[in-house]
């Protein structure tokens, strides 16, 4: 498996390519889609699907374009299937961005697997972020979304603090050597954020 980041507009966006042999899995496209149309036909892949961690507009507005101009279905937890309907459920409209709504095709859940050629990740729901946030784990290799960050979490609303921690505590006990591919930012291990992440074992109650 190869596994490419690509960062995204307009916020910065991980966008990962998931190839195996010459199949391709989108995760997170963000806002990037005639750029990554032009890398992928450059790279001669053939894409099979677009898999989001989660609805955030950062994250999912390309992916409208990408499904029709490649003929591919979108992935996305039940639970954030809604958010990718408009510039309001996908919080494009809060930063005055302009967004592209799509349509879900596959809606996942906690312990699924999704499979590109040879590779399958399974996925983890991850609430707090969003509803339906989740992560897609294979083997050493997870991909975090927005729920876990180098040395940082992802940004959660008071009510959801609960959720929030729960899945930044399963992350954090998984095995240490796990390469962790966030949603932002660079990559880091389990391992590396079991120790040195300021959320891992800080008292929430501030929040
Ligand atoms: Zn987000
Ligand atoms: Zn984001």
């Amino acid at each position: 498996m190869e596994l490419t980041c690509l960062r995204v507009p307009p916020l910065g966006t991980n966008c990962y390519f998931i190839v195996s042999g010459t199949s391709l899995a989108i995760v997170d496209p963000g806002g990037a889609a005639d750029a990554l149309i032009q890398v992928i036909s450059e790279k001669a892949l053939t894409p099979s699907a677009i898999w989001l961690t989660h609805g955030h507009f950062d994250h999912a507005d390309a992916a409208g374009k990408l499904k029709a101009h490649f003929g591919i279905p979108i992935y996305i937890h039940r639970l954030d299937a809604p958010m990718l309907e408009n510039a309001e459920t996908s919080h494009a409209a809060k930063f005055g961005l302009p967004y592209n709504g799509c349509e879900a095709d596959v809606l996942f859940e906690e312990g699924d697997t999704l499979s590109v050629g040879n590779e399958t990740f399974t996925v983890l729901h991850t609430p707090g972020h969003t509803p339906g946030s989740a992560c897609f784990l294979s083997g050493n290799t997870l991909i975090s979304g927005d729920t876990l960050f180098r040395r940082s979490i992802g940004k959660f609303d008071r009510e959801n603090k609960d959720m929030m921690k729960e899945s930044i505590r399963r992350l954090l006990l998984m095995d240490e050597n796990i390469r962790v591919y966030p949603g932002h930012e660079g990559e880091t291990t389990i391992g590396e954020e079991r120790r040195g992440n300021p959320f891992a074992n800080m008292d929430w109650e501030w929040v």
